[in-house]
């Protein structure tokens, strides 16, 4: 039995992972903290915590969980730097899965990007669409960020330079170093994300959607029982998917 702990637990990822978690009699939610509870009085009743709260909320959420040895899976997004060094850095005291995404296809989009961009090479421009509903605080998302982590990595470009957020008035043509990243808001669209290479006479489009969080929740949930097993460090999804 795996007892587990959920940070944002009244928020939409953390409805939706009481809802899923109540489906595996192997997984117990022994609390559930929101803003305004104290985490640190029932920390010591959980194996893992499973944190979608805010990304103002997790460097603190993590500091905690290290210092009680309890594992963590991470699901927010929208961290800055020196919010996710602070996480990052407690990788050598407690495991910890930190991903943008934790649905097996947007890992499989990940996958399908990476070899993608590797076979179509530096001719084809490079695109990153996503959308999400209207209530999403935080943009592009944390998938999006990803996929441009990998288009970055295999063109070998410095993000900070490549990354075009949005096109408005006169930018000048495209160049070959830079990846677009649009982010659409609107409705209730749980999450979709389009990678597009374009060149002369063809292009190809990669396209991942999601229409229920319960995808994101039973991963972290398989993350959850995947982490506690595992030595201190820094893990991803494809690590507990064995994509790796
Ligand atoms: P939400 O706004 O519906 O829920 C967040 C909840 O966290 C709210 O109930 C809020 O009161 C609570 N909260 C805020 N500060 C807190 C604190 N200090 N301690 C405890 N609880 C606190 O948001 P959401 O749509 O559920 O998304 C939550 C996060 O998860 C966002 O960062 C979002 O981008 C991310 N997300 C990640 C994935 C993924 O697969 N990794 C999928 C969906 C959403």
């Amino acid at each position: 039995m795996t007892k587990i702990i959920i940070t944002g637990s009244k928020g939409r990822m953390g409805q939706a992972l009481l809802a899923c978690a109540a489906a595996h009699p192997e997984l117990q939610v022994v609390a559930q903290i929101d803003a305004g509870d104290d985490l640190a009085a029932v920390i010591d009743r959980g194996d893992v915590v499973i944190d979608f709260s805010s990304h103002n909320a997790t460097p603190g959420v993590a500091v905690l969980c290290a210092a009680h040895k309890k594992a963590m899976v991470i699901g927010t997004t929208g961290h800055s730097e020196a919010g996710k060094a602070q996480i990052t850095g407690l990788k050598s005291q407690i495991p910890i899965v930190l991903a943008s995404n934790f649905s097996t296809g947007v890992n499989t989009l990940f996958w399908l990007t990476r070899k993608a961009a590797e076979i179509l090479g530096p001719d084809f421009d490079l695109e990153v669409v996503e959308m999400h509903h209207r209530l999403k605080k935080d943009a592009p998302s944390g998938t999006a960020a990803t996929l441009a982590e990998i288009l970055g990595d295999v063109r070998k470009l410095q993000l900070k330079q490549a990354l075009r957020h949005g096109r408005e008035g006169i930018v000048g043509e495209r160049t070959s170093s830079e990846i677009g990243m649009h982010s659409v808001r609107g409705g209730d669209v749980v999450g979709d994300h389009t990678v597009i290479f374009a060149t002369n006479g063809e292009r190809v489009e990669l396209t991942h959607k999601a229409s229920s969080r319960d995808t994101f929740a039973n991963g972290a949930l398989r993350a959850a029982q995947w982490v506690t097993k595992q030595k201190p460090g820094l893990y991803d999804m494809q690590d507990v998917l064995g994509l790796k």
